[in-house]
């Protein structure tokens, strides 16, 4: 088969979960204490190899307001992969996250590759979900879990390498 493909990502969650700190941690290296608000959707690409592939994903960061929810499907119909990101710190971004995971599961294309990603993961202290809960309501889905912080740049690289890995290779 191909060794260097392509795949569209699509990046769902709550306003301010930290989607496009991810986005930003895992192409630029960076952080931004007061990233501004997306309008709309972001467009990103960047390079993963895994073993002697490599797999360039095309990443649309979404901007998770209400008022754009119309426009989402444009950027998860015929994705490859969909990061569904909430903030551990918040537990009403968890039951947003929840929706977002139903609605991928009923439109999105069924062979997508979903991961969950409870932001924030620095953030202990305030923690408002428990990585427990979130692991098994994954498991129980057919998604996979992990625990990030965009801010310390933990399990960032990871999630992604991790989506690579899990894509049907053509
Ligand atoms: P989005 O609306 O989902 O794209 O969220 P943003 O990426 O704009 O992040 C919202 C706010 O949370 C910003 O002020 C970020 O600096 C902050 N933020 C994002 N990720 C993290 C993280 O992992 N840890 C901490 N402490 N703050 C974060
Ligand atoms: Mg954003």
């Amino acid at each position: 088969g191909n060794k260097n493909m392509n795949a569209k990502l699509v990046l769902l969650g709550d306003v301010g979960a930290g989607k496009s700190s991810l986005v930003l941690r895992f192409v630029k290296g960076q952080f931004i204490e007061f990233q501004e608000s997306t309008i709309g959707a972001a467009f990103f690409s960047q390079t993963v190899a895994v073993n002697d592939a490599t797999v360039k994903f095309e990443i649309w960061d979404t901007a998770g307001q209400e008022r754009y929810h119309s426009l989402a499907p444009m950027y998860y119909r015929g994705a490859a992969a969909a990061i569904i990101v909430y903030d551990i710190t918040n537990q009403a971004s968890f039951d947003r996250a929840k929706k977002w995971v139903q609605e991928l599961q009923a439109q999105g294309n069924p062979n997508m590759v979903m991961a969950l990603a409870g932001n924030k993961a620095d953030l202990l202290d305030a923690r408002k979900v428990a990585a427990e809960e979130a692991q098994t309501y994954a498991q129980e889905n057919g998604l996979f879990f992990m625990e990030t912080s965009a801010k310390t740049a933990s399990n960032v690289n990871d999630i992604f390498y991790e989506i690579a890995k899990r894509l049907p290779r053509l």
